[in-house]
């Protein structure tokens, strides 16, 4: 039987409950989940490619001890599709949260499709207790000293503290 693999793409800065939740959903639907780190030099990332493959690896053992499902972690700066192509991936993962991520997502399946027609692209929404979490917010929090822990897995909270901490010194 064929190998059904999923490719999830973000900027993923930082990983986050909301996402930690897409992709355990993902892993349950696929049997390999390919999670894409998008280099994404426009959105000026707190944290470096290296540091945000690390925090998702992090969460990668607990995952696959709940799923029977291959998970890998990989950086990627080529086209979104080309990535699947890559690591033959046939479904395109992507969160949805409120309305305003339908505009923009809407957008990507069309020009995805356009540019690869045999590539779908799946939506998933997070459980209610994590549909509000942005890594920007998250970050924002973070930074003037609120408490991210319900947010971020454990990890992910000391790094968010060390990184601001190492901007004030
Ligand atoms: P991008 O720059 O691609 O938007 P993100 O890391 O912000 O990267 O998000 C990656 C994917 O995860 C997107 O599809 C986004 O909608 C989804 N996502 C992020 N946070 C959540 C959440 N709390 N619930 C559901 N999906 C989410």
């Amino acid at each position: 039987m064929t190998k059904r693999i999923g490719l999830y793409p973000g900027t993923f800065d930082p990983v986050t409950m909301g996402h930690y939740d897409i992709i355990s959903r993902a892993m349950a639907l696929v049997d390999r989940l390919v999670v894409a780190v998008a280099i994404n030099r426009d959105k000026g990332p707190l944290f470096s490619l290296e540091e945000r493959v690390s925090m998702i690896e992090q969460i990668g053992d607990d995952l696959r001890e709940k799923h029977d499902c291959e998970l890998v972690v990989v950086p990627f700066e080529n086209l979104l599709v080309h990535c699947a192509r890559e690591h033959n991936a046939t479904v395109l993962i992507r969160g949805l949260r409120a309305v305003s991520d339908f505009e923009f997502e809407f957008q990507m399946v069309g020009m995805n499709r356009a540019i690869d027609p045999e590539i779908e692209t799946m939506f998933l929404m997070a459980d209610a207790e994590y549909q509000a979490i942005a890594s920007r917010l998250v970050k924002e929090v973070c930074r003037l000293g609120g408490d991210v822990s319900r947010f971020v897995p454990p990890h992910v909270e000391v790094a968010l503290k060390n990184k601001f901490k190492s901007k004030e010194t």
